[in-house]
């Protein structure tokens, strides 16, 4: 008989307690925004801040309104500004080449390779004349960072590291974000930990983080802040660095700081569904698992397979007979932008350029979610899906064309 999945691939778990209890106690007081203290007391917003500079080891934090806010606050604050060149991956979310043009900068992408992550021959190729690159950990695959930075450093382009999918992950034990001059996160709904929305920033150079900081909206109340580099740092910039409102409120902070103390116990769940369903795919015909190299130390938020140069009929087949069984496969390679799924031809902003590679990579991934209200029993049972799926399409069991309405 066929089986079928019941769960929801958008539900995430509850607030943990603390959090709830946390974020009452800041909404009977009042004092939701961050620079609103009384006496000695301390901001939640200030201390998640210290306690996420001290678990990614960086020596300043600044939390923000968004991932997308951390990423553009970065880039302003090594100075891209109109007309600059900005690498990124021509595989990743709209909001990172969105930050790119939201600062004027001018966004080149580069290839992807099969392993999901940016292709350093072609980032080599174009890093001449570039000022920045900013590397997007998307969906969490890490390439190798030791090559990355050597050749970055060689060329004298800044590092930014979107680590939206990758909060918690490493590569060779430095941790994501530590690499370049700045790493940003999100705290949005979907991501490792949330508050509907929210991003931070971390940084050890302290003057990326003061005028990171004036940006955020700090007026000149930097001082209340922990985590954030002494009084002359701010000296230098606080005349000349504009106010671009998007910090973080108390409420979130309040919501966030129990979620980050169980952040890695949460990382081993999502690891351990990631590899309930990567043994229950392991040689399905016509399917390709994406390699994870010995180096990398993953957070699995999320699964990705590749149907590498299936005909787009096909693809639509398995995902639709997927869907028609409980399982939401996502697709890169439709033409069309659907739900967060957009493609680098459907940012129009940015010039157009030719990706051969990443196109061709992108026609073939499937993606899907992996929230922790899943069981690895349920993981299980999603991999015998896809499994089944995969291989009735494959073996041409399955009318392909007439069958399927359009996906998504
Ligand atoms: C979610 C996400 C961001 C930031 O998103 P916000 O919604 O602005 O917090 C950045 N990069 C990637 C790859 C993302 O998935």
């Amino acid at each position: 008989m066929s089986e079928r999945f019941a769960g929801s691939f958008t539900q995430q778990e509850p607030i943990p307690e603390a959090g709830v209890e946390a974020a009452i106690r800041v909404m009977r007081h009042g004092r939701l925004h961050r620079y609103n203290t009384v006496g000695g007391e301390v901001a939640e917003t200030a201390l998640l801040e210290e306690e996420f500079a001290a678990f990614t080891g960086a020596k300043y934090c600044l939390a923000v309104a968004s991932g997308g806010y951390a990423i553009g606050c970065a880039l302003r604050a090594i100075g891209i500004g109109p007309g600059d060149t900005v690498l990124t991956n021509a595989f990743t979310l709209a909001p990172v080449p969105g930050a790119i043009a939201a600062v004027g900068g001018r966004p080149v992408f580069v290839e992807t390779t099969e392993d999901l992550v940016i292709d350093l021959d072609d980032l080599a190729a174009k890093l001449p004349g570039a000022k920045a690159l900013l590397l997007s950990h998307m969906r969490g695959h890490i390439c190798d960072m030791d090559r990355l930075m050597v050749l970055c450093d060689a060329s004298g382009v800044k590092v930014i590291e979107d680590c939206a999918h990758t909060m918690g992950a490493a590569w060779r034990g430095v941790q994501s974000g530590r690499w370049g001059v700045a790493g940003c996160y999100s705290t949005q709904t979907y991501k490792h930990m949330n508050s509907g929305e929210g991003g931070l920033l971390v940084s050890d150079d302290p003057d990326l983080m003061a005028r990171a900081t004036i940006l955020s909206g700090s007026y000149m109340l930097y001082g209340r802040h922990r985590a954030s580099p002494g009084p002359d740092a701010f000296e230098k910039v606080k005349y000349v660095t504009p106010n671009v409102s998007g910090r973080m409120d108390n409420l979130r902070a309040a919501i966030l700081r129990p979620q980050l103390a169980d952040l890695p116990a949460q990382c081993a769940r999502w690891n351990a569904l990631y590899k309930v369903l990567e043994a229950g795919l392991a040689d399905t015909p016509g399917l390709k698992l994406i390699p994870r190299p010995a180096e990398e130390a993953y957070v699995a938020s999320s699964f990705q397979f590749l149907l590498p140069d299936w005909s787009e009929c096909r693809v639509r087949a398995v995902i639709a007979r997927a869907a028609a069984r409980g399982v939401e496969l996502k697709w890169f390679g439709h033409a069309e932008p659907t739900g967060f799924t957009s493609r680098h031809d459907s940012w129009r902003y940015a010039e157009s350029q030719s990706l051969p590679q990443t196109d061709r990579i992108l026609a073939g991934l499937i993606d899907m979610r992996l929230p922790l209200t899943f069981s690895t029993e349920d993981a299980a049972l999603i991999a015998r899906i896809i499994r089944a799926d995969v291989s009735a399409v494959h073996q041409g069991e399955a009318a392909p064309v007439d069958m399927v309405p359009s996906a998504d």
